[in-house]
């Protein structure tokens, strides 16, 4: 008897440069991935994957920042998430909006915002 799996809650917002373009953050109860909404839909897709592996994979960079161990496992993580996502991008999964709102919300630090219609007559 495994465990029960825990899916990641994926949220959409705006990244600093310095936090890349995804973020895995792994919290016990329910791991957040936080993905930069910008990214075009492969570049997203590999993303997604490479920090989905930093759940899956922890023990790859449970290192200090910047050592060399980090590193190696960084370039794993990475290697790994490219390998996944060209693969299922090649038998052509892409991402569809399942529900009727249109535009993903995006989150800010603090609070949910959306995105503002143009008030163009
Ligand atoms: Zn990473």
């Amino acid at each position: 008897m495994g465990r029960k799996r825990v899916v990641p809650r994926i949220v959409y917002r705006h990244l600093g440069k310095e936090w890349c373009w995804g973020q895995a953050t792994a919290y016990p109860k329910r791991p957040l991935i936080e993905i930069d909404p910008r990214l075009g839909a492969k570049r997203m897709l590999e993303v997604v994957c490479h920090e989905a592996l930093h759940i899956a994979l922890p023990h790859l960079t449970d290192h200090p920042p910047k050592s060399k161990e980090y590193k190696k496992g960084e370039a794993e993580v990475d290697r790994l998430g490219k390998i996944l996502s060209d693969t299922l991008w090649k038998d052509g999964y892409r991402k569809v909006l399942l529900t009727k709102h249109q535009t993903p919300v995006l989150l800010s630090r603090h609070k949910v915002v959306r995105k503002k219609k143009k008030n163009k007559k």
